[in-house]
């Protein structure tokens, strides 16, 4: 269904917009009816936490944190969750490498990719479950499989049957026969290559639970279900995740949960698409495949793997000292979320410059009004598309056309596109008005809601937040390095007697909201409020 078929709009809580999301199921767009009216669950599959984390893990907090932000400032109440993987093949190797616990690894890792989630703006998740914290109810999980019948143990292991459920294969539309690898290293212990391992027998020296089948630890797939049943039940909303985790990952999150409940797991399947180098046909990040599993890989998934590999994504940390943040996640927004994002130098370099142009504006904005754009109050809550239409219909129209954007299956790559050509909108309200030089009151006013609804808006997509910090104190370093010249200066000319030029100086200071105090030691200067 497109979005001008949706003549309808879903049966939900009153006064909530309508809004379009592309499921991955049923490969088409749908309006989006939640479980609860009025309320939201969201999962997102998290890192592996067993090395620092690098750009391909950061684009799906960012763009789930926007979602999410759409949806709460469009009324919904929205519970948002991304797991952490503490306990792995990749945990154990990379711990014994360097000679410390799995968990102070763990916590190492995890330390560092809530820091580069905290730069990035991503501030919205609501509960981060480790699995190691949830071996119990994946154990329950587990036993429930067994005794319904679609899970058995085998030799300590316990493996998901894929011949007992019937619709094995839908979210990737393919069939079990298709889906043969060759079994790995645990071939003999299962009853058909495509099964998988829910629980994982323990080799000697490994971290390991104790469980009805022997000392172990789960598998990869079986801690999103059990987790996301645990915090947001048997059926929620939203489901979200890399394309390089629809199979096997997801396809097998959804046989375990649906077999066990007897239910839809999520409504929405939202995959984004993963990060491809610029000018070359590389993949950045994405999830490597565990090959212990044994599970048939696509060719696509393990071509992304190599390249991944080869193209050696740097720590995020390492970014972050030559990119601003917020140049990075008005990258990753640029794009819509479901097609791949161009990654490299150039274009952050770019999205770089992009920025400027909203902060010449916040600057410009701030010397005719005194008030910082950061510190402008908003609505943070949706509102007619009217509020707005006293400051010009053009800028009106931008922002039902930003919104419109959004509600269409998140496309921050058009609502980015209008938010520019606000800019562009504001500023020659400015030209036209001449408020630099005149401030009729009306024109403020008319310029206060045009900046007021731009922080509105910029805030649905998390930029602009806060004021950027380090350069704020470069700029305000250099402002009082100037202020210290200009002051001299004018007590030069003062002591020369020259009171036409001392004059000028503070008149043209005035004009920039800035006042001198002259006090008995020396000349101060203060901002106007
Ligand atoms: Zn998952």
């Amino acid at each position: 269904m497109s979005t001008n078929d949706a003549t309808t709009p879903p049966a939900e809580a009153a006064g909530l917009p309508a809004i379009q999301v592309y499921n991955t199921l049923s490969r088409e767009k749908e309006p989006m009816v939640t479980v609860q009216p009025g309320r939201v669950g969201m999962y997102l599959c998290g890192p592996t936490v067993y090395k620092p984390s690098h750009i391909g893990h950061m684009v799906g907090p960012v763009i789930f944190d926007t979602v999410k932000r759409h949806l709460s400032y469009s009324g919904w109440q929205v519970t948002w969750v991304v797991n952490i993987t503490d306990v792995d093949d990749k945990l154990i190797a990379e711990s014994s490498r360097r000679g410390i616990s799995m968990t102070a690894l763990a916590e190492e890792m995890t330390a560092d990719y809530l820091e580069n989630l905290a730069a990035l703006g991503v501030t919205s998740i609501d509960e981060m479950p480790k699995a190691t914290d949830h071996i119990d109810t994946i154990i329950s999980f587990i036993e429930g499989l067994i005794s319904k019948g679609f899970a058995y143990a085998s030799d300590g292991d316990v493996y998901f049957d894929v011949q007992k459920d019937a619709d094995y294969g839908k979210l990737t539309n393919r069939s079990v026969d298709a889906m043969q690898g060759e079994g790995g290293s645990t071939a003999d212990r299962k009853r058909s290559a495509a099964d998988f391992a829910l629980w994982k027998k323990a080799k000697d020296g490994e971290p390991s639970w104790d469980s009805p089948w022997g000392p172990g630890r789960p598998g990869w797939h079986i801690e999103c279900s059990a987790m996301s049943e645990a915090i947001l039940g048997n059926h929620f909303d939203i489901h979200g995740g890399g394309l390089d985790l629809v199979f096997p990952h997801h396809e097998n999150e959804i046989a375990q949960s649906e077999s066990l409940h007897g239910c839809p797991m999520a409504s929405y399947w939202m995959h984004n698409g993963l990060m491809q180098a610029s000018g070359a046909s590389g993949k950045v990040g994405g999830r490597p495949r565990d090959a212990d599993d044994g599970e048939a890989a696509s060719v696509e998934a393990q071509t992304a793997a190599k390249i991944s590999k080869s193209t050696g994504a740097e720590p995020f940390k390492q970014l972050l000292a030559r990119h601003e943040p917020e140049a990075i996640r008005m990258l990753l927004l640029s794009t819509h979320y479901r097609s791949p994002i161009h990654f490299g130098e150039e274009p952050l370099a770019e999205s770089g410059r992009a920025l400027e142009a909203f902060r010449r504006l916040f600057a410009r904005s701030e010397r005719i009004s005194g008030t910082s754009f950061y510190n402008l109050p908003c609505r943070t809550r949706r509102e007619g598309d009217t509020q707005i239409a006293a400051a010009g219909d053009e800028a009106a129209a931008l922002r039902t056309r930003f919104l419109a954007a959004m509600d269409d299956d998140f496309n921050t790559a058009v609502a980015i596109a209008s938010l520019f050509d606000y800019v562009r909108v504001v500023n020659k309200y400015i030209d036209q008005h001449q408020l630099e030089a005149t401030k009729p009151e009306a024109e403020l006013a008319r310029l206060a809601a045009l900046m007021r609804t731009l922080r509105e808006l910029t805030g649905v997509l998390g930029l602009f937040l806060e004021a950027p910090q380090a350069d704020g104190g470069a700029d305000e370093a250099l402002v009082a390095g100037l202020m210290e010249l200009v002051i001299e200066i004018r007590a030069n000319a003062r002591k020369a007697k020259d009171f036409a030029t001392a004059d000028l100086v503070r008149d043209r200071l005035g004009s920039l909201s800035i006042v001198l105090e002259d006090r008995a030691d020396g000349t101060g200067w203060s901002r106007k409020a």
